[in-house]
């Protein structure tokens, strides 16, 4: 396995800009998750990557090393696409050993490989059959076996699993974990879900037009979002962002919004006062009785989704979500108290975090 980086990729497709000065570093081994909404360019980069498409400035490396002049065959690099692209009158087992075959791989190796491989997925009954016999979360084991079994330097997978259905999905996203775990491959995984991005990175890149806007592990990019494109991206329910400004108050910040104020208490802002946007996250989010919850919201609906509920309320002029016990008692029409940690606020000047 290797290690890859990325330095200023930059790519154009007439008058779009698709990937603008993208540099990403990922470790030998790592998972790497590459996020962002349709067209941002997570596809572009993965085929820069791959060799499919020349970038038009910037390298590739791996282990150090420019693969740019190198022809995707001689990058030693696996890609695994969201069709599975099996050869249909193939079995399993000769879809997985073709590319093998092809670089002249002695059979007892080739055997050995898909026997491995077969285990390590879970597909050693399916061997003997045809794509059109399995099912989709069969046919997408076989399409990352068959991208497993050359051992390439690194896999790049994208959207993978955008073709089964949620719950296969679940499942097959934590084989692809626990699969990660045992053979220690450098991935590269491209999806706009951010769920599974979350589950599966160990790193995440977010992407937006081309643009790098954070990279981290997936606790750091939800717990410390650079900007607020990254907040809102990131999390569900989304998170609550208001606009608005920030006001001393006997030295202490505190945010006035559209018809409510909240004491930032002895939060160390650098910012004296002026415009600012702050973001909380609906579980981050307290209520209760307290004197010191001088915030007050008026439930307007109640969405249950199984292990919670989420509060659609208003503050102020402003829409506020928060999550509550599955067993609250709050109805639409009540008035609560609501409280927020202001070490959990978000704040961010002109789009960036502060
Ligand atoms: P999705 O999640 O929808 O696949 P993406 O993040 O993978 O999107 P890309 O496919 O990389 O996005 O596209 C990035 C931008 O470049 C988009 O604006 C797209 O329209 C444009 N683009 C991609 N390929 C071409 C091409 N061959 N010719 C012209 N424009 C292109």
């Amino acid at each position: 396995m290797a290690s890859l980086t990325l330095k200023a990729i930059t790519k154009r497709f007439g008058k779009v800009m698709a990937l603008s000065r993208v540099d990403i570093e990922v470790k030998d081994g790592e998972f790497c998750v590459l996020l962002g909404p349709s067209g941002c360019g997570k596809s572009t980069l993965l085929n820069i990557i791959a060799g499919l498409i020349p970038q038009d400035q910037g390298t590739v490396l791996l282990d150090g090393q420019s693969v740019d002049s190198l022809a995707p065959r001689d990058r030693d690099i696996a890609m695994v696409f969201q069709s599975y692209a099996l050869y249909p009158h193939m079995s399993v087992s000769q879809n997985l050993s073709f590319g093998l075959r092809m670089r002249g791989t002695p059979k007892p190796t080739i055997r050995e490989s898909v026997q491995w491989v077969a285990r390590l997925l879970g597909i050693e009954d399916l061997l003997d059959r045809k794509p059109r016999e399995l099912s989709g979360g069969q046919r997408q084991r076989v399409a990352m076996g068959r991208a497993l079994v050359r051992r390439p330097k690194l896999f790049l997978l994208d959207e993978p699993l955008s073709n089964l259905d949620a719950r296969l999905r679940a499942n097959v996203r934590l084989e692809l974990k626990q699969m990660h775990h045992q053979i220690q491959g450098t991935m590269i995984y491209v999806t706009h879900d951010q769920v599974e991005a979350m589950t599966l990175g160990d790193k995440v890149v977010v992407m937006r037009d081309g643009k790098v806007h954070q990279i981290g592990p997936p606790e750091a990019i939800y717990s410390y979002p650079s900007n607020t494109f990254v907040a809102t991206f990131i999390g569900s329910p989304e998170i609550n962002l208001y606009r608005g400004m920030l006001v001393r108050k006997d030295g202490l910040p505190h945010f006035q919004g559209a018809g409510f104020s909240l004491n930032l208490g002895r939060l160390q802002i650098d910012l004296k006062e002026g415009e600012v946007e702050v973001g909380i996250r609906p579980e981050d989010i307290g209520t209760g009785q307290a004197e010191s919850m001088d915030l007050r919201a008026k439930v307007e609906m109640i969405s249950y989704v199984g292990s919670e509920k989420y509060i659609h309320a208003r503050l102020g002029d402003e829409a506020l979500t928060f999550c509550a016990p599955k067993d609250t008692a709050l109805q639409p029409g009540n008035v609560v108290h609501v409280a927020v940690d202001p070490g959990r606020v978000h704040i961010f000047h002109k789009g960036r975090r502060i």
